[in-house]
């Protein structure tokens, strides 16, 4: 589903990724754990086009991501076209990011009305199954202040899949929760995970890191160190610093 092919970033002089190569199958779960700094956010950031590549390039089904290929050169895509490529690819931030003078269902279906055209009784109907799928049925109605943290965050992963996006990347999904919420949000990643949904994930979980990947891919310095199945990685790390990492999170 999603083709990395040795991308470079920098800001300013500093450069964040290097060469990154990376391949998603769909259907597949793969998780991205590495310390702080190590790129992970500015990949992430990358596969939606929110930031730029300096060099290499990202698709997605085979479609290049924010360029296109013109007299054999890349050429940066027209905005309505990036915004069109964004909806494709479903984003559950950190901070929820939810629209705070929007009630969890008006969230949900702003992108499929506005983005997609789609008539509101569908963008309706399918917002409540996904409020459902969520477990906050009962919340349709709430304003994001009037929502826990985990449900929040469960009303951003309603949204974030609101428009069957190809694939669903989350950076740090539960790193601002109270820990007793954690698990009501990693639980639902966790079905979505089951039910066959492409998933990118960021996370400091470890624990759920190994339940729930397929593969984990280890970043440092803007590389991708390591990567194997759960099992390899974290049972038999083949770097020195896969293993450091490895030593103080576990
Ligand atoms: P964390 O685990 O703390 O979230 P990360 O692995 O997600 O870290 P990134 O956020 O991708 O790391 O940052 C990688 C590097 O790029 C860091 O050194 C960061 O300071 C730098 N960086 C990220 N975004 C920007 C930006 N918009 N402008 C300048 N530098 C940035
Ligand atoms: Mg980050």
């Amino acid at each position: 589903a999603v083709a990395v092919r040795s991308v470079d970033k920098s800001y300013g002089n500093q450069q964040v990724l290097h060469e990154v190569d990376l391949d998603v199958a769909e259907g597949e779960v793969l998780v991205i754990i590495g310390p702080s700094g190590s790129g992970k956010s500015t990949l992430l950031r990358t596969i939606n086009h929110l930031d730029k590549v300096d060099r290499g390039t990202i698709s997605l089904d085979g479609e290049l991501i924010g360029y296109k290929v013109r007299n054999g050169k890349l050429h940066e895509r027209r905005e309505s076209e990036i915004l069109a490529q964004r909806t494709e690819v479903g984003m559950v931030f950190q901070n929820f990011n939810l629209f705070g003078h929007l009630t969890a269902l008006q969230n949900i279906i702003e992108a499929p009305i506005y983005a997609r055209k789609i008539p509101k009784a569908k963008a309706l109907a399918r917002a409540k199954e996904l409020l459902a799928r969520v477990g906050l049925a009962d919340k349709a109605g709430a304003y994001p202040r009037q929502l826990s943290g985990g449900q929040q965050q469960r009303v951003a992963i309603a949204r974030a899949l609101a428009l069957d996006p190809k694939v669903v990347l989350f950076d740090e999904p539960t790193s601002a929760l109270d820990p007793e919420l954690v698990t009501e949000v990693l639980e639902v990643i966790k079905d979505l995970a089951k039910s066959g949904t492409t998933l990118i994930i960021v996370t400091h979980e470890i624990g759920f890191a190994r339940d729930v990947a397929d593969r984990i891919i280890f970043m440092d310095s803007g590389r991708v160190v390591e990567q194997g199945t759960p099992n390899e990685l974290m049972t038999n790390p083949q770097h020195e610093r896969t293993k450091s990492f490895l030593s103080k999170v576990i």
